[in-house]
């Protein structure tokens, strides 16, 4: 007898068969114990905020939220689902560079801690929205820094970019705090890259964004309430990846924010994070629908593709790189075969995995793709041949929750209206 994979004493193929494939499925103990070993490493003046845009889901950050993380949002539905999941006005942030009038109005109206302020225009905007409601704004202010450091996926300072103000704009520029009656600057925010995997990186980050907003708090008239040093930690999806080491982080940056939190003792210190606490939780789940070979290469066609994990066709790479990926019908089988993985979608991009080691797939297998709570279905083409959302399922306790069902061919139509053509068509016959 093979064994099939178990999340806190739940098998695969229930799981599947109680709630349909594919699904997402998350360990709500990892999600948890990994933000709660990350809280009582780091320096404990350090405040989580969690990115709601790694994974919106309100379950989700209402469990990391019962483990003491903040909330830091970027659209009016990740404020509402952040509020709802029971956060508090006073521990939500709203970020992003294309902010509306209705979401800065609502920023203000629920009184949350911070608006994160990107450029000029927006301070204009946020100080009249303010004034008109006879309220001071709380604002930080957005750097893109000169300084660039090297080891994150994605990295920023240094370049052109939409997101906050140029450090060399801000510091040249009258004092802010002065010309907007309506605004308080409360602090500073930078970030600097995603998918950061070396611990020094993250210390240099940490040390250059505090000196720079001690810099710009001088230049600007304004005190330092808040310093919000980003983060970026990232998570080793790839061969040849290793994950962060906590402690050896810990040892570095703790110091660091010692030094800081010293000389600015009434200072809110935050760090903001998404990948680093959902990604492992998750696992994308489908179910094998048909297994062929075309000119030698095995392929496993499943129910569900990148239209849900556009991440795993490979992050920033141009060659092909694999999620770690499992049989979880069937974990204890040698990986001894080579098989392409592969969605429902029209099109050779819908390749999960290349040349993935698995055993031998047979139709009805459930594949699993590891690592993957952290940008999974909201940053994929969900609609894409109109498939739609999928199931996720929250495992905490050991029972399995239901906490986003997935779209019906009913709700995937509801938003469309079908036009009166045929009228037109009788009248172009006539
Ligand atoms: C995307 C983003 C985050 C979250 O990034 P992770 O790498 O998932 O932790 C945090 N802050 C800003 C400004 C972002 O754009």
């Amino acid at each position: 007898m093979t064994s099939e994979f178990e999340l806190q004493g739940l098998g695969i193929s229930e799981l599947a068969g109680e709630y349909g494939t594919p699904f997402y499925l998350y360990d709500g103990e990892e999600l948890g114990g990994r933000l709660t070993r990350l809280r009582a490493t780091l320096h404990p003046s350090l405040e989580v905020f969690f990115s709601l845009k790694s994974n919106p889901n309100v379950s989700i950050c209402a469990l990391l939220h019962a483990h003491g993380a903040r909330a830091e949002v970027s659209s009016m539905v990740e404020l509402v689902t952040a509020l709802t999941a029971g956060v508090a006005p006073s521990d939500i942030m709203f970020l992003g560079p294309g902010k509306s009038q209705a979401e800065l109005s609502a920023c203000l109206d629920h009184d949350i801690y911070a608006i994160i302020c990107e450029s000029f225009g927006e301070l204009d905007r946020i100080d009249e929205l303010a004034a008109a409601r006879g309220v001071t704004a709380r604002v930080a202010l957005r750097v893109n820094p000169e300084f660039a450091v090297k080891g994150s996926g994605l990295t920023m300072g240094g370049k052109p970019r939409q997101f906050g103000i140029d450090e060399a704009q801000l510091l040249a520029a009258e004092e802010l705090a002065a010309r907007y009656p309506n605004i308080r600057l409360i602090g500073v925010q930078a970030y600097m890259g995603t998918r950061i995997l070396k611990e020094d990186p993250v210390v240099e980050n940490t040390f250059r964004i505090f000196d720079l907003a001690e810099r710009v708090a001088a230049r600007h008239g304004f005190a330092l309430e808040m310093v919000d040093i980003g983060g970026g930690l990232g998570i080793a999806y790839f061969e040849g990846e290793d994950d962060l080491d906590l402690d050896v982080l810990a040892a570095k940056i703790n110091p660091v924010i010692e030094e800081f939190a010293n000389r600015h003792p009434d200072t809110r210190l935050v760090m903001e994070l998404g990948r680093y606490l959902t990604a492992m939780s998750g696992t994308y789940v489908t179910r094998v629908e048909y297994v062929k070979t075309s000119l030698g290469e095995r392929f496993a066609v499943a129910d569900g593709g990148t239209n849900h994990h556009m991440a795993a066709v490979g992050i920033g790479s141009f060659v092909k790189r694999n999620f770690p990926m499992r049989v979880l019908n069937r974990i204890d089988e040698e990986a001894r075969e080579s098989w392409y993985v592969t969605g429902p979608l029209c099109t050779p991009n819908d390749t999960l995995g290349k040349k993935v080691a698995l055993p031998p797939v047979q139709p009805g297998d459930l594949i699993g793709v590891e690592r993957s709570g952290a940008y999974g279905p909201t940053a994929s083409p969900v609609f894409f041949l109109s498939h739609g959302y999928p199931a996720e399922v929250l495992v905490h306790g050991g029972r399995s929750y239901l906490i986003r069902e997935r779209d019906q061919t009913t709700d995937l139509l509801a938003r469309q209206h079908l036009h009166d053509v045929a009228s037109y068509a009788a009248d172009a016959v006539r």
